[in-house]
């Protein structure tokens, strides 16, 4: 049963038993769909175990992810699911590719949280698909794609509730789910600073860092660790 099934650019999936994986976090940091990318020390540890925290966090509060157990220092053993080929963005603020695409100010609220899907393709660049999209495609029926928006907003409110305690400012973040063995919709993949924009007095606790070659990332990361030890295992 155990066994390689799969690498990405930033994670090995390994399959453990019928029911479970480890997942190997790489120190692999890439931006642009894969057109940059680099290695940088500590990252895989870091994001293993910010995922772990948080994800953890979110199953206190009755959101139901793919977190089983953190194994420092950069594995975590994961619920085995059939991953949807989507990204489900949650936007508290323009940012980013909303604000290339539909304009606006980076850092401007919007009047209430939405939420996007993105097709999980980088030689497609990512397109953005609405939910009809997803029904003609056959990527997922109406009824699961509305459950998947309420958990997405749910989850991404509770960590936004989260970091404001710590006087951070989510902005947006990315998630993506997979279906369980038993046909439930579960959070998986990574919940890290490479997957959301984290501010904090205007400076930049995030992917961004290294998109826009602002330094580096990994200060910041460390940072964002240190508050996220504030969830117990
Ligand atoms: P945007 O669409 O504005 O580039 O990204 C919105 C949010 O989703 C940001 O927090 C960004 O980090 C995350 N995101 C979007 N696409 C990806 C992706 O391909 N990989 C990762 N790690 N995060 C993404």
């Amino acid at each position: 049963m155990g066994g390689f099934l799969y690498e990405g650019k930033t994670k090995i999936v390994e399959v453990v038993d019928d029911d479970s994986v480890i997942l190997t976090f790489k120190d692999d940091i890439t931006a642009g769909d894969g057109a940059k990318h680099d290695v940088m020390q500590k990252k895989g540890q870091m994001c293993s175990e910010i995922t772990s925290r948080l994800m953890h966090y979110l199953n206190t509060k009755g959101i139901y992810t793919m977190f089983m157990n953190y194994i420092p220092p950069n594995k975590i053993r994961a619920r085995k699911l059939k991953m949807i080929p989507l990204e489900v963005i949650v936007r508290f603020k323009k940012a980013g590719s909303f604000v290339r695409r539909y304009g606006g100010q980076e850092g401007e609220d919007l009047s209430s949280p939405l939420v996007e899907f993105t097709y999980k393709s980088d030689v497609m660049h990512d397109p953005l698909m609405c939910v009809e999209h997803l029904e003609v495609l056959g990527i997922l029926d109406k009824n699961t794609a509305l459950k998947v928006i309420e958990s997405a907003k749910e989850s991404a409110k509770l960590l936004k509730e989260f970091f404001e305690i710590h006087n951070f400012e989510l902005w947006d973040i990315k998630f993506e789910y997979g279906i369980d063995s038993e046909g439930n919709i579960c959070l998986g993949d990574e919940i890290s600073p490479d997957t959301m924009r984290l501010r904090k007095a205007g400076e930049i606790f995030d992917k961004d860092i290294y998109r826009r070659n602002l330094g580096n990332p990994m200060e910041k990361y460390e940072v964002v660790l240190r508050v996220c030890q504030s969830i117990l295992l």
